[in-house]
């Protein structure tokens, strides 16, 4: 099984984490914290995942529980209550109706944010609009369509306007935290379908330089008909704009967004900015895709990080077809455990590396959001062969076990075994070659790119294949 194979690696590793605590920091070569407060036994269970989750998020993680997880009727019963409890309810004030764009031609920048609306700026609690108006649209939005057959949708009603059905359109979300006079609206797009259905929402660039979502989002949605569509589906390509415009993971008070959700509104700059989004849109979900890349020179595999512990969420991962799936409980203060607190199916998508765009990565992201889109009846593809699923994987880390340079001789996603030489660290000064080993038989998930790297360094992240739930 994985875990015992993590406590040889643990094992192997130890002496070096030892070595490493009078090196440089190099944050993800840390030896764990945990290993002088925590009982060993939870420390070798949890596998090390990079980047978004961290090896100190993964050391507060569950291991995955060996019982496949396929939901009970009751637990998706209470789920489904999880999920209709929180919703706001809808604001009787009329808002003005969004324009009808077409996403695909090319439009001025979204108008900064509507007429001041403070039911929506200042107490996003329950006087908040929802995704949903039916009886109190506003009289001076269109009639409703009379359409029978598949259930007409109503307005969308977000970030003070109504987004009619059959229509899309770009919207503006200030979290309100610049100066006035400086404060650069984030764009958000909508594409309201004219079928009644799901509102799912997708976010990127939480992680300023974290670029690959950005063109994800861009061509799920500008792909979309609203004459065709079931439901809604919100995106929101760059939520962390000031650190995407300074090449930054992190907000311009060198927090972590992702680790500040669901926010507070008097708490710290990061806690105003993820209470906003977090009140004004992502609450409007039903189910929620948050985007990411690998960071610190990894690069990842396009794979969803779920928590499979969770029957709703390990149901959900069912929709996206072909993605790898790797188990994280999550952390809190993430986006996507704050919205699977408040019943939003949610999961994070990781593909590829920071600061880059890349089509292949982007090209695997898109197939898989519109495979879940499918599958959960908002639109209907011409061409699907077969019923591809998602490829479960329980993963550990192997980490390098000497400073120098390292040289992979494996690629992002190859088959390895047991025993075979990843890579290479090579030492620049003393031209010792030191060998990294898999550790198991399995495939390369996320790895590091070539890099110097220190002893301890999480360099090959190797992921086997698990029991799909359910089966
Ligand atoms: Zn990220």
């Amino acid at each position: 099984m994985l875990f015992y194979r993590l406590k040889m690696l643990t094992a192997l590793t130890t002496p070096f984490c030892v070595l490493i605590l009078a090196m440089p920091s190099v944050s993800l070569a840390d030896p764990p914290k945990s290993s002088s407060q925590k009982p060993a036994i939870q420390e070798i269970l949890l596998a090390e995942l990079a980047d978004d989750e961290n090896v100190e998020d993964v050391e507060r993680s569950e291991p995955r529980r060996e019982v496949p997880d396929m939901p009970s009727a009751e637990a998706l019963s209470k789920a489904e209550e999880a999920a209709q409890a929180p919703k706001p309810k809808r604001s009787p004030k009329p808002k003005k109706v969004a324009p009808n764009i077409d996403l695909k031609e090319v439009a001025p920048a979204p108008t900064p944010e509507p007429p001041k609306d403070p039911a929506i700026q200042e107490s996003p609690s329950t006087e908040e609009p929802v995704a949903v108006a039916d009886a109190d649209a506003p009289e001076d939005t269109a009639p409703e369509p009379e359409i029978k057959g598949p259930q007409p949708a109503k307005n969308l009603a977000l970030l003070g306007s109504e987004v009619l059905p059959g229509t899309s359109t770009r919207l503006a979300w200030s979290s309100g935290i610049q100066i006035a006079g400086l404060s650069q609206p984030t764009p958000v797009l909508v594409v309201n379908g004219v079928n009644t259905g799901p509102t799912l929402c997708l976010t990127g660039t939480i992680h300023g330089d974290e670029l690959n979502g950005i063109e994800i989002i861009r061509q799920t949605m500008y792909d979309l008909d609203p004459e065709k569509l079931s439901g809604s589906v919100v995106g929101i390509p760059i939520v962390n704009l000031p650190g995407f415009q300074q090449g930054s993971r992190y907000l311009p008070d060198r927090r972590d967004l992702n680790r500040h959700f669901p926010g507070r509104p008097n708490g710290s700059l990061a806690d105003r900015i993820a209470y906003s989004l977090f009140e004004n849109i992502i609450r409007h979900c039903d189910m929620l895709v948050d985007i990411h890349t690998g960071s610190l020179k990894r690069t990842n595999l396009p794979q969803l990080r779920a928590d499979m512990n969770n029957p709703t969420v390990a149901e959900f991962t069912r929709g996206f077809d072909r993605m790898a799936v790797v188990h994280s409980s999550g952390s809190p203060g993430m986006l996507r455990t704050a919205a699977v607190d408040v019943g939003i199916r949610s999961v994070t998508l990781e593909a590829g590396e920071s600061h880059r765009i890349q089509e292949h990565q982007i090209k695997a992201g898109v197939n898989s959001l519109t495979s879940l889109m499918e599958k959960q009846g908002m639109i209907s593809r011409m061409f699907v062969w077969g019923d591809p699923q998602p490829v479960y994987y329980n993963s550990a880390w192997v980490r390098a076990n000497d400073g120098g340079i390292l040289f992979s001789k494996v690629k992002l996603g190859a088959k390895v075994s047991k025993g075979q030489i990843l890579g290479y660290v090579a030492d620049p000064i003393t031209n010792a070659q030191y060998p990294i080993h898999s550790n198991s038989d399995g495939r390369i998930i996320g790895m590091a790119v070539d890099q110097v790297v220190m002893a301890g360094f999480a360099a090959y992240h190797i992921g086997t294949e698990a029991k799909v739930p359910g089966e």
